[in-house]
């Protein structure tokens, strides 16, 4: 666990958050500033910066990510939805604790902004 990062302490249930879904090591959380009607985070309970590092370690556990992801659209959203993982500033990373949006649930328009 890396003291400040508010990932792990949600996953350590040392913060609030609304619990989507939970395995031993993947956690889905509704975002708190949702941007479509399904906006959840995927996110493992180990802390890794971004997905890059973390697929160069544990692939396995990324794959776990896509697919509670991908169930969690099917549940929400027939299944269409949009995964995303920001990686570095630029690109709009904003918390370094690798997590995928899943968004979901209007037309989204592409590429996007
Ligand atoms: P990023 O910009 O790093 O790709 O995405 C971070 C996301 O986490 C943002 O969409 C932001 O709204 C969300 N977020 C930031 N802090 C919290 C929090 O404490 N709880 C939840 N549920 N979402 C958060
Ligand atoms: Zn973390």
């Amino acid at each position: 666990m890396e003291g400040d990062c508010i990932f792990c302490q949600i996953a350590a249930g040392q913060a609030p958050a609304n619990v989507v879904s939970e395995t031993e090591r993947v956690l889905a959380i509704r975002d708190i500033d949702p941007q479509a009607p399904t906006h959840v985070l995927v996110l493992p309970k180990e802390h890794h910066n971004d997905v890059g590092s973390l697929s160069a370690v544990d692939p396995s556990l990324l794959a776990e990510m896509i697919a509670t992801g991908t169930q969690i659209a099917e549940n929400e959203c027939d299944g269409e939805f949009r995964l995303v993982f920001n990686t570095g500033r630029d690109a709009g990373q904003t918390v370094f604790h690798v997590h995928g949006h899943v968004l979901g649930g209007r037309p989204m328009t592409w590429p996007p902004g």
